[in-house]
């Protein structure tokens, strides 16, 4: 593909395109996510790994509590480039500066309405401070990112004199931010080919999601020639969020060919980390990363899928390539072909007849609306074939839980494995994670919890649950039950229990 004239300054710069996350700016500033001191290590621990090439690990200026957390990222030694941000003062980046960063990532706003209405300062003000701020901030470290702020909005004709002027500087980099994601894909384009035209310096973008399009705007931007993308994991931000990051590499990747250096194994991963950190769900239809993107229920798709995957799924994204796995899913529309599957996958062999009755229920079942899990299928086919499968692999016997405001949540439990009595316990963050964390510590393979859902039926403190799970066994073999009753602890053992003896008997 052809790009415009990208100019590599940058010592990180080893990709055609590098990745800047700002997680622990944007994620932050989501309404309702506070990430803590340990996660934020967590998170940037976890950036670094996949090879994201420079993290912003917050905003120094803000708080001592947010310098601290700065400085502390620093000192883990990442190969990531680190980065501070900071209005354009030099109180706040001297602060940054004492956080001994890599990297300080300036910002002024630019357009007529932030500049008017925030800082109170004119055009030529403006220019001034920028290019102050950045001869002081290059004065005491290599690498500077300048951020026009909403520059989007700002009169093109003055946004490019300011970023001359940041380029003339010493600005290292510079940044058009969409801040309140107004611009178009085809604008964009059309911006990043100017702004590449007349000023010398690598461009990077910021941009947000309000109207859906801060991974289409972004990848236009690097068609035009942005040599960095700024990107969230799980497009976390302020409002409708920024852009993705695992949208935004496979599309440079995958459509696009382009190298970004990030280990695409583990985008799931990383997505999954993040959403248990911020609390915020990843919605089954996510790109890339959602439960539903490579799973395939109805007849004809899963007929195709089973034959050569590429017939119903990208081909030039896999499950393979995120860290994501293929599934085939029993519902309403489910064919012959995919329960005959999942069922010679645990070497059961229905007749022509007896797949037809099989079908039939799981189809009824499906159609209420309700979930149809593994262990529902096998246990349709165990009734409709008259066979006796179960063989327990591990059968419980006797469970206790103890939880309380000044304990440790602990249970223990006693359980036949392969017909040999066995005792075990263990503590847990509450009375289900203690109780699942028991039976996983007694089963008789090492699994991994892959899923945990929980329905009340009704509402109420007295409701009827229902306790779906998905364990992963050693061989990367996933398999789901379920289990139901009016305690959520008991309902989750059982559930998991369900689940341990299916991966046992397959
Ligand atoms: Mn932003």
């Amino acid at each position: 593909m052809l790009r415009g004239i990208v100019f590599f300054t940058d010592s990180y710069a080893r990709e055609e395109v590098t990745v800047f996350d700002t997680t622990l700016r944007d994620g932050e500033q989501t309404p309702g996510i506070a990430f803590t001191f340990e996660q934020k290590l967590e998170i940037a621990r976890q950036l670094s790994e996949i090879g994201v090439h420079a993290i912003e690990a917050g905003f120094p200026a803000s708080s001592k509590a947010e310098k601290e957390t700065v400085a502390a990222i620093k000192k883990l030694g990442l190969d990531s480039v680190i980065c501070g941000l900071a209005r354009s003062t030099k109180g706040d980046v001297d602060t940054c500066l004492d956080c001994n960063v890599d990297m300080v990532h300036v910002f002024i706003p630019t357009s007529d309405i932030q500049r008017e209405n925030t800082i109170n300062k004119s055009r030529k003000e403006v220019l001034e401070i920028t290019a102050d701020i950045i001869g002081h901030i290059r004065k005491h470290s290599d690498l500077c990112m300048f951020s026009a702020m909403d520059a989007t909005r700002t009169d093109w004709d003055y946004l490019i004199e300011v970023f001359q002027t940041a380029a003339g500087a010493g600005a290292t980099i510079i940044n058009v931010p969409d801040t309140v994601g107004v611009i178009s894909p085809s604008a964009m384009k059309t911006l990043i080919t100017r702004i590449n035209k007349e000023v010398r310096c690598p461009i990077d973008v910021h941009c947000h999601n309000d109207f859906g399009l801060a991974v289409a705007n972004t990848i236009a931007a690097v068609e035009a020639g942005a040599s960095q993308v700024q990107v969230t994991v799980n497009g976390l931000g302020e409002r409708a969020g920024n852009a993705d990051l695992a949208q935004t590499v496979m599309i440079m990747e995958s459509m696009y060919r382009i190298k970004t250096g990030i280990e695409k194994t583990r985008l799931v991963e990383t997505s999954r980390l993040v959403s248990r950190f911020s609390g915020i769900g990843i919605p089954p239809i996510q790109p890339v990363v959602g439960e539903n993107v490579f799973s395939h229920e109805s007849g004809i798709h899963s007929q195709g899928v089973l034959r050569n995957s590429a017939t119903f799924e990208p081909g030039i994204m896999t499950p393979e390539m995120v860290g994501h796995r293929r599934r085939l899913t029993l519902g309403k529309h489910v064919g012959r072909h995919a329960v005959r599957q999942m069922l010679t996958d645990v070497r059961i062999d229905p007749t022509d007849p007896q797949l037809d009755a099989i079908i039939e229920k799981v189809k009824a079942i499906a159609s209420r609306g309700k979930r149809v899990t593994d262990a529902d299928l096998y246990e349709i086919a165990e009734t409709v074939m008259g066979i006796e499968l179960n063989n327990k692999a591990l059968d419980l016997q006797d469970i206790a839980i103890m939880t309380g405001n000044h304990m440790i949540p602990t249970a223990s439990v006693k359980a036949m494995v392969n017909g040999k009595e066995h005792v075990f316990s263990a503590v847990g963050n509450g009375p289900v994670d203690a109780a699942l964390n028991a039976i996983l510590g007694i089963s008789p393979s090492r699994l991994q919890l892959r899923e945990f859902n929980i329905e009340a039926i009704s509402g109420g403190s007295d409701a009827m649950c229902h306790v779906t799970i998905a364990v992963e066994d050693e061989h990367g073999r996933i398999f789901d039950a379920s289990g139901s009753g009016d305690d959520i602890v008991l309902s989750s053992v059982e559930a998991l229990v369900n689940a341990v003896n299916l991966i046992n008997r397959a």
